[in-house]
Order: structure tokens, then C-alpha cells, then sequence
């Protein structure tokens, strides 16, 4: 159950300023409190005796005086210093916890459900910060601060009527041990369900336009009734454990009190204490309930703090399952990327019981283009993705420069690319933000800015945005169109002015004539340079220096537009229709 502790001995370690001092306080604090009993005690006994005049009462009460002022000042140190432990736990380790996201890849997402991260950044990270703050409390309470009380009983009063008196220890002891272990699977199955919800949660949210247009709200509603049933219930399974605590507390602190009470009157009769003793005794028999009780929540927080501690270690120990190479295993390539080779590469994600590439070969030359085509499914992307080194290496080669990419530092790697991917992402910052965010090398100048906008297509449609530039986009600023959003996307990637972009059907929702205009813009502004282009409109790709068409993850066709004309397959057929489409929605727009 401590093992809490020790898994966070880094932490302690790291601020044992702040802990010793606040262990320091404690103990001092404690000291204080054991002193007004006695006071009152010995106060009773001079009264008892008829010894109590003025100046014993001024004493008197300068002492208790003296000491709560002491006390008052103390208790505010230690709280502060103990309890700010616990934030800082939470900082650094939700620090810990981002940067662990942010170096993992996409199998890691595909694995691990959102909702779950997100508790584990909030709910579990709170455990795991109560273990550091009122675990700890709880902690010296329940040892410590227990044996200052009781040796001062022993010593002070009467061991016979101490000893009498906590009799009923050992049962609590035992059934707080044993609800210790039923609160720890009940909590697992709530830290679980918890997850789920905020699956749900976030599920509904970012997909309430899929379900309004489907008018499924009733459904999702139902749903997640349904789910949210469940967290209730799994948590009034801890309550209810949680709940017997402390009428268990309670009865057998009453059985103390009966002991102390009869006992200390028989002891006191029989004049072995004294009445001021006793009542020093029963105060300090109050004192002792809390460290009874502080067990009980030792043990809660503990196991609370461990469980989550092991979700969070469990995800940050994932290791990513594309290594970076080692430092003598690295190839050294030139700065800039020269040729592109895909060697009988065939590749099967992670997830995949087929494969999803399969035997495909291509050379591409700097400076050239590579068009790809394919109907969807067939593996388009999966091929471009290939460069990215998101999932661990396929079988075969993919080189650059001639050395395979696994040998390649990551960072110069990532340094080559603009990658604009199917489904684009802007996030809620202004448009300029979006766009700048490409830049890797500081800041572009506004020449770039406005470089990278026009050859995007999208120096028009500023002059309908409120702001122009400035107008803030995404969750909580003005929705853009698809076309728009794929448009800024594609800026984003062209102001680093990339040695190589891939472009991931990522013009799909811009009409015809703009993909054209948008196309030859790269074309011209990106001479010398690589480009990868995957798309539906065999238009975009016609001009390119090699085409590949995809069937199954498989290289059907290949060539230059003509040669694929000439051999009258897929390609020519879907380049026809696609001709006599655009015509007629040509004669339809006059
Ligand atoms: P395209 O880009 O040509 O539409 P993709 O490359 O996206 O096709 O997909 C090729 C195949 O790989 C599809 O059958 C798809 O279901 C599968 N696939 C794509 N992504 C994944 C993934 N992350 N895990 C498992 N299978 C995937």
C-alpha cells in the first residue's frame, strides 16, 4: 500500500526541502496540542485541592494563550508547504504526461481511447496529487502524531487505563484493511468507467453535426444515459465501502470512551488518578480519533494514489514503436533530400490482417512530381505515409538519398517535409496563426506569408473573412468552408517552402478550376523541389513526371499521363469520364 511512496520517491527527493520542513512543523504542531490538556488537567487538580488563586489562573491562561498563537501560525506553514506539494506533483507530472503524448505516434492513439488520456491527465493526476498532500497528512497522523498521544497517555496519565482504552484498535486495524482492499478494485472499475464517459463526451461533441443530421440526438442522449448509469453506479459502489468507514469509526471510538470512562472513574476511586487526569485523558482520547480514523484514510488515498499512479506509469512507460536511431546507426545523408526509392515495399499496419502495400517499386528524382491515383482504399495514403515513419518500418526499402529512412535523424527527416493530410486540422488561433504555424526556422517574413497565400488560391477569399487575416478560425471563431480549410492547410505547408511536399488528396473540396490554378502555382513556384500529389482528379496529376495507379495497395499502372493514355486502362477511363464530367458541369455553370 505504501509502495505509493516509494513509486514517488523522485518527487520527495527532489522537494525534500519543502517536506522536512513541513514534517518538521507537524511534529512541533502536534507537540502544542498535547500541552492544553495537561494544563487544563493540572488546572482541574488545583481547584480540586482548593490551591487555585489569581496569579496560577493569569498564568494559566497566558500559557494557552501563548500557544495557540504558536499553533496558529505553525498549522498555516505546514498546510502551506504540504499541500503546495501536492500541486507541484501535478504540474510536473502532467507536464510529463503531455510530452509523452506529443512524442507518440499514431498507434499509440490508436490504441489508447481519447476519453482515457484525458482522465488520466485529470482524475488520475488528482489521486496521484492527494497521495502527495493529504496522503502524506494522513500519514504522519496516523503513525507519528498516534504514538505522541499515546505515549503521552502512557506516560502522563495511567498505561493501565491507555492500554484498556485503545483495546478496540486491533478491529479497526483489520476492517479498515480489509475495506482498503474492496475500495481499490471498486475505484478501478469507476477510474475505468469515468474513461468511457469522457469518451462519450467528446465523441458527441466533436460529431453533434453527424448526429443532428441524422437526428440521432434521442439516441446519443439514451446512449449516454446509459453510460453515465454506469459511472453512477461503479462510483456508489465506492460510496458505499466509503460510507461504512466511519460508523465503524465511531462505534469503536464509542467503545473507547466506555472503557476510558469507566475505567478512569474505578481508577480514580480507587485513587490511582486523579479527576484532572481523567479529563485530560478523555480530551486526549478525542485527539486520538482522528488518527484512528486518518488509517482509514491512509489506506483509501494510498491505494487511490497507487492505481492511478499505475495508469499513468503504464502509459508513459508505452515505448514508441518507432525508434529514433541510434547515434552511431545514423546514415549520413546530405542536408537537402536527393532521390526518393521505394524498394518492393510492402507494408501492413499495426492493426491490418492484410497487407496494405504490397511489392511496390518507384524511383523519384528531385525536382520531379509523383502523381497518385487510385480509387479510395486502395493506398494512396498508406503509401505517402511511408515517409512520415509513423508506424514501425515496412518490409523492403524506402530510401532517401539512398539510405534507408529508419536510418535517418528523425528531426532532419521531419525537416524535408510539408505534409497536408486528408483531413486537416486548423486550430482555433487566427488564420495568419495557422498559417505560420508551418514555419519551422522562426519567423517568415510577410513577402512568404503572402507568397504562400496566393499560390494557395486564397488571397480571394480573405477579403470575405470579417478580419482578413486576423479572423479567428476553428471552435470559437468563424467556420471556414471545406475548400477554405484545405486551402489554409496547404499554405501552412508551402510557407517552409518544403524540399518535400505531399499533398494527401488534400484539394478535394475546391472546385476544378481553383485545383488547376493551385496545382500550377506549385508547379512553377516549386521548381527543383519534390511533390507528391494523391488524388481523385486525375487533372491534377496530369502534368506530372510519374504517375503510379493503385489497386489493393498493389502498383497497377504506371507512367507519364501520356503512357498511361496509350495503354487504355483504369487511368484512361477514369481520365475520360472525369473529362466529359467537367465538361458538362461547364456547360451546366454557362
Ligand atoms: P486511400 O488513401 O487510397 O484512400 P488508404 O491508404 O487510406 O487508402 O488505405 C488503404 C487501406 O489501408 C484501406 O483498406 C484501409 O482500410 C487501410 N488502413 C488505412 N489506415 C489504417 C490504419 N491506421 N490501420 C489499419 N488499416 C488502415
Amino acid at each position: 500500500m505504501l509502495s505509493v511512496i516509494r513509486k514517488l520517491s523522485w518527487f520527495f527527493r527532489q522537494e525534500w526541502r519543502r517536506y522536512t520542513v513541513a514534517v518538521v512543523l507537524l511534529v512541533i504542531s502536534g507537540v502544542l496540542e498535547i500541552i492544553p490538556p495537561m494544563l487544563v488537567g493540572r488546572s482541574i487538580d488545583t481547584i480540586h485541592i482548593g490551591g487555585m488563586d489569581w496569579n496560577v489562573i493569569v498564568l494559566t491562561l497566558t500559557q494557552l494563550l501563548t500557544i495557540t498563537a504558536a499553533a496558529y501560525i505553525i498549522n498555516f506553514a505546514w498546510h502551506y508547504k504540504l499541500f503546495g506539494g501536492a500541486f507541484v506533483v501535478e504540474r510536473l507530472m502532467r507536464s510529463r504526461l503531455m510530452r509523452h503524448f506529443l512524442r507518440m505516434r499514431p498507434s499509440f492513439y490508436e490504441r489508447n481511447r481519447t476519453g482515457d488520456l484525458m482522465a488520466l491527465a485529470t482524475n488520475d493526476l488528482q489521486a496521484v496529487s492527494q497521495t502527495a498532500g493529504f496522503g502524506i497528512l494522513t500519514f504522519m497522523d496516523s503513525t507519528l502524531w498516534m504514538m505522541t498521544l499515546l505515549v503521552t497517555m502512557t506516560v502522563f496519565v495511567s498505561w493501565k487505563l491507555t492500554l484498556a482504552a485503545i483495546l478496540p484498535l486491533p478491529a479497526m486495524a483489520i476492517l479498515v484493511s480489509v475495506y482498503g482492499k474492496w475500495i481499490h478494485k471498486r475505484f478501478m472499475a469507476a477510474q475505468d468507467a469515468f474513461g468511457s464517459m469522457n469518451d462519450g463526451v467528446l465523441e458527441t461533441i466533436s460529431g453533434i453535426r453527424v448526429i443532428r443530421a441524422y437526428v440521432q440526438e434521442r439516441a446519443a442522449e439514451s446512449r449516454f444515459a446509459a453510460v453515465t448509469k454506469d459511472v453512477l453506479d461503479k462510483n456508489i459502489a465506492v460510496v458505499k465501502i466509503d460510507a461504512l468507514f466511519e460508523p465503524t469509526m465511531k462505534i469503536l471510538t464509542g467503545a473507547s470512551y466506555l472503557i476510558g470512562l469507566g475505567y478512569g472513574a474505578y481508577l480514580v476511586y480507587h485513587n490511582e488518578l486523579t479527576i484532572g487526569g481523567l479529563v485530560a485523558f478523555n480530551v486526549y482520547l478525542g485527539m486520538l480519533i482522528w488518527p484512528m480514523f486518518a488509517i482509514g484514510e491512509l489506506i483509501n488515498i494510498m491505494q487511490r494514489g497507487n492505481a492511478s499512479l499505475d495508469r499513468v506509469s503504464g502509459t508513459l512507460d508505452w515505448k514508441p514503436d518507432v525508434e529514433e536511431p541510434e547515434e552511431e546507426k545514423q546514415a549520413r545523408v546530405p542536408d537537402r533530400p536527393g532521390a526518393i526509392e521505394f524498394r518492393d515495399v510492402t507494408f501492413r499496419y499495426p492493426s491490418s490482417s492484410v497487407d496494405n502495400l504490397r511489392d511496390v517499386s518507384l524511383v523519384l528524382q528531385p525536382g520531379q512530381t509523383l502523381g497518385i491515383a487510385g480509387r479510395t482504399g486502395s493506398g494512396k495514403t498508406t503509401l505517402m505515409k511511408q515517409l512520415l515513419r509513423e508506424y514501425p518500418p515496412a518490409q523492403g526499402t524506402v530510401a532517401i538519398s539512398g539510405a534507408p529512412i529508419e536510418t535517418i535523424d528523425m528531426d532532419l527527416l521531419k525537416s524535408w517535409y510539408g505534409y497536408v493530410p486528408q483531413e486537416q486540422f486548423l486550430f482555433s488561433r487566427t488564420v495568419r496563426a495557422n498559417i505560420l504555424f508551418g514555419t519551422r526556422r522562426g519567423e517568415s517574413t510577410e513577402e512568404e506569408l503572402q507568397n504562400a497565400i496566393a499560390a494557395s488560391a486564397l488571397a480571394g477569399d480573405m477579403a470575405f473573412l470579417p478580419k482578413g487575416l486576423e479572423t479567428t478560425v476553428g471552435e470559437r471563431g468563424v467556420s471556414l468552408s471545406g475548400g477554405q480549410k484545405q486551402r489554409v492547410s496547404i499554405a501552412r505547408a508551402l510557407i517552409a517552402d518544403p524540399d518535400i511536399l505531399m499533398l494527401d488528396d488534400a484539394l478535394s473540396a475546391v472546385d476544378a478550376r481553383t485545383e488547376a490554378e493551385i496545382v500550377n502555382n506549385i508547379r512553377t513556384t516549386r521548381a527543383g523541389k519534390t511533390t507528391l500529389i494523391a488524388t481523385h482528379r486525375l487533372s491534377a496529376i496530369q502534368e506530372a513526371d510519374w504517375i503510379v495507379v493503385l489497386d489493393d495497395g498493389a502498383i497497377a499502372e504506371q507512367g507519364t499521363h501520356e503512357q498511361l493514355m496509350e495503354r487504355g486502362g483504369w487511368y484512361k477511363e477514369q481520365y475520360e469520364r472525369q473529362q466529359v464530367d467537367a465538361k458538362r458541369s461547364e456547360g451546366g455553370d454557362a
